[in-house]
C-alpha cells in the first residue's frame, strides 16, 4: 500500500469542497495535494485550508486542474457541474491520475462520455457515497426480487432547496437497482413525474418523486407498494460528513487499484 493518498479537490469552495478539505486534512493517509474552483470564483488564488473554515493548508486554489495535475494524484470532482466533471475526468486520464466524482445530474449523454473516460484510469464515480445508501441499495435490489412486481416500487427523495438537479443522482441509482433486479429497462419504465389524468399504473413503473425544502442534506424512501401491505426503505443522511468520509475513503482506496471504473460497492467489498 502506497504512502498517503495526494487528493486534489475540484469544487473546493463548494458545500462538500470545504467539507472534503476540512475532513481530508486531519486524515493521516490522506494529503490535500490541490483545490481547483471555477474561473472568476472570489476564492480563487486563497488559501484551500482557510476557505473551508480552518488553518492555512499551504495549497492555493487554482483554477486550471491541468496546470495542478500529477500522476500520483486523485481528483475529487464534486464541482456539481456535470461538463466540467467529464472535463476533469479526461485531464485525469490524459495525465494518468486517479478519479473520484461525486458529482450528480448527468444527462444521458453525458453519462455516456464519463462511462467511456473513467475506465480508462482509476475510477470511482457514486451518486452517493454514504455507506448506509450503499447498504439501503443492496436491501432495495434484495427486496425488488423478492416481492414480485405487484409491490410497485415508488422512491422519494428529499434534499435542501439549493440543489441544482433533480430528481437526485441516488434516487435515480436506486431507480435502476429496481430495474436491474426485476429486469425492467429502467429508461422505458421510470417515471418522474405525475400530472393529471395520468390513468391507473402500469405494474411495471418504477415512479420517482423529489421534495426540496430547506436545508435537508438528503433523505431517500424506497416504497414497494402491494395489496394490503407496503414495503418502505429508509435512509436519512443527517450531515454531509458521511458523505464527504465516503468519499475520502474511496480516494484512499482507488490508489491502489487497476484502471476501472469502481463503485462505491466495491470500495466497500459489499
Ligand atoms: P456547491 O454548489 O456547494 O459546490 C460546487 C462548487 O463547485 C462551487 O463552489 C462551484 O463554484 C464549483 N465549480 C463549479 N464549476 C466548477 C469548475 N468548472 N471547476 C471547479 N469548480 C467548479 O454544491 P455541493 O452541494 O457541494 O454539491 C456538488 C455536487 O456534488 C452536486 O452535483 C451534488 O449533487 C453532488 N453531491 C454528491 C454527493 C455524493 O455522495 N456523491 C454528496 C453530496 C453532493
Amino acid at each position: 500500500m502506497s504512502d498517503a493518498a495526494a487528493i486534489v479537490v475540484c469544487g473546493a469552495a463548494g458545500r462538500m469542497g470545504r467539507l472534503l478539505i476540512g475532513l481530508g486534512r486531519e486524515q493521516p493517509d490522506l494529503r490535500i495535494a490541490g483545490a481547483v474552483e471555477v474561473c472568476g470564483h472570489p476564492c480563487l488564488g486563497e488559501d484551500a485550508g482557510a476557505v473551508a473554515a480552518g488553518s492555512p493548508l499551504g495549497v492555493a486554489i487554482a483554477d486550471d486542474l491541468a496546470r495542478i495535475l500529477r500522476p500520483d494524484h486523485v481528483v475529487v470532482d464534486f464541482t456539481g457541474v456535470p461538463d466540467a466533471a467529464i472535463r476533469h475526468a479526461a485531464v485525469a486520464v490524459e495525465r494518468s491520475a486517479a478519479l473520484v466524482v461525486g458529482t450528480t445530474g448527468f444527462d444521458a449523454r453525458q453519462r455516456e462520455e464519463l462511462c467511456a473516460l473513467a475506465p480508462r484510469t482509476r475510477s470511482v464515480v457514486a451518486a452517493n457515497f454514504s455507506v448506509g445508501v450503499a447498504v439501503l441499495t443492496e436491501l432495495v435490489t434484495l427486496a425488488a426480487r423478492l416481492l414480485d412486481r405487484r409491490f410497485e416500487a415508488e422512491i422519494v427523495e428529499l434534499h435542501h432547496h439549493s440543489k441544482r438537479d433533480a430528481p437526485s443522482g441516488t434516487a435515480l441509482a436506486l431507480g435502476r437497482a429496481v430495474a436491474a433486479a426485476r429486469g425492467l429497462d429502467f429508461d422505458g419504465d421510470a417515471r418522474l413525474a405525475r400530472e393529471g389524468m395520468v390513468g391507473a399504473r402500469p405494474p411495471e413503473e418504477i415512479g420517482i418523486v423529489a421534495l426540496r425544502a430547506g436545508d435537508a442534506v438528503g433523505d431517500h424512501t424506497v416504497v414497494f407498494g402491494g395489496l394490503g401491505e407496503r414495503l418502505e426503505l429508509v435512509h436519512r443522511a443527517q450531515s454531509r460528513d458521511c458523505l464527504a468520509r465516503g468519499a475520502l475513503r474511496a480516494a484512499r482506496w482507488i490508489v491502489d487499484r487497476a484502471p476501472g471504473l469502481y463503485s462505491m460497492r466495491d470500495v466497500l467489498g459489499l
